[in-house]
């Protein structure tokens, strides 16, 4: 079975590493890589092929940034013009980037199957350009996999139960796979300079980048705690930073780290602050309580217990959340065995 994997974004490597192990371990498939370049540069891309093997892509498409139509426009044309050179009996897609829905659209018009991994996530919030991707990829599908027993109530909400399975999720894969790398060798994946008790911190989703008032909002809660504060910032994010905010002596701005050293960092954390939907599980995988500075979340399988709270960028709630107690109880499982990407390879084959 020939198979096109569309990657473009960071969480769709991380995604991808571990599925793309399992299928490359299996004689019946032949996987051919497709990073459509959204996200492009060391931090952002390359670190990530480096240090968890993903193999080397056989196609980029070098689109990098644009507006939300310039780029999948772009991305509809390159894959189309692959997809049928290549004829695959499958297109794999991950997640809700602009790389997913321009994957599928362009396999789907070909009338080739496409499968799509984290199907099934809703945030009930239409502004998110993710959401938009996320919906309208499920629609067009063949193969539905969801990660959580939640995406597959959404799904069956729209009429989609026929062609869902649910298979975990292939974050939680890849917590379990590569937290022992990092645990052998601690001193290798160790941010140098980094104090022994500090808050990890990421933004980068547009309802907070998009407005720098939301942005203050952050940054005055975080003036107001008493803690260190490590930020992985995302480009777009420093972008705007640069230019209009100021930032607080003890928030510690650093460039994007990869995702061994991430996961050391979110290990050693006291608690995680983040609008990105891979850290909040990371975090919640990893027994860090997490505050979502976002107004709702895709993952409620990490709500109980306040194990992750919600706060938006309200200053206010935000300084409670990091000032509440650690939750004391046990994290529930809800995201699979660590078995969802050879779920996925059984489902494929069959
Ligand atoms: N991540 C990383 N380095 C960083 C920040 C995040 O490796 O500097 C990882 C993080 O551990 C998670 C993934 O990137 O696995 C999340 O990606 P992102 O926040 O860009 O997207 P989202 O999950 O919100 O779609």
């Amino acid at each position: 079975m020939k198979i096109v994997s569309i990657v473009g974004a960071r969480p769709q490597f991380i995604k991808a590493a571990t599925v793309s192990r399992k299928l490359r371990a299996n004689q019946a498939i032949h996987e051919l890589l497709l990073h459509t370049g959204q996200h492009y540069d060391e931090n952002m891309s390359d670190i990530f092929f480096r240090e968890l093997n993903i193999p080397e892509p056989d196609f980029n498409l070098e689109v990098g940034s644009g507006s939300h139509a310039r780029q999948t426009g772009i991305m509809l044309r390159g894959i189309e013009d692959i997809l049928i050179r290549e004829k695959p009996d499958l297109t794999l897609v991950y997640g809700d980037t602009n790389s997913t829905l321009a994957g599928a659209l362009a396999a789907v018009k070909l009338h080739i199957p496409v499968a799509h991994v984290e199907a099934g996530l809703r945030s009930f919030n239409r502004n998110m350009p993710e959401e938009i991707n996320r919906i309208v990829t499920d629609r067009i599908s063949d193969l539905l996999f969801a990660p959580t027993l939640t995406a597959i109530d959404n799904l069956k909400n729209e009429g989609l139960s026929e062609i869902t399975y649910f298979t975990g999720d292939v974050m939680y894969d890849s917590v379990l796979f590569y937290k022992s790398s990092v645990l052998n060798d601690p001193a290798k994946f160790k941010t140098p300079g980094i104090p022994q008790k500090y808050l990890l911190a990421t933004i980068h989703r547009a309802e907070n980048t998009d407005n720098p008032e939301n942005l203050k909002k952050i940054l005055a809660a975080f003036s107001r705690l008493s803690f260190e504060i490590i930020v992985p910032l995302h480009p777009r994010t420093l972008n705007i930073l640069d230019k209009t905010i100021k930032i607080p002596s003890h928030v510690h701005i650093i460039e994007p780290v990869g995702y061994l050293q991430m996961l050391k960092l979110t290990l050693d954390a006291h608690k995680v602050l983040t609008d990105s939907g891979g850290l909040q599980k990371e975090a919640y995988f990893l027994g860090k309580p997490c505050i979502t500075l976002r107004t709702e979340t895709e993952w409620v399988e990490t709500l109980h217990d306040h194990w992750n709270i919600v706060t938006g960028c309200d200053t206010d709630l935000i300084v409670d959340a990091v000032n509440a107690p650690i939750p004391a109880a046990p994290r529930k499982s809800g995201f699979g065995d660590g078995h969802a990407a050879d779920i996925i390879l059984e489902k494929l084959l069959s």
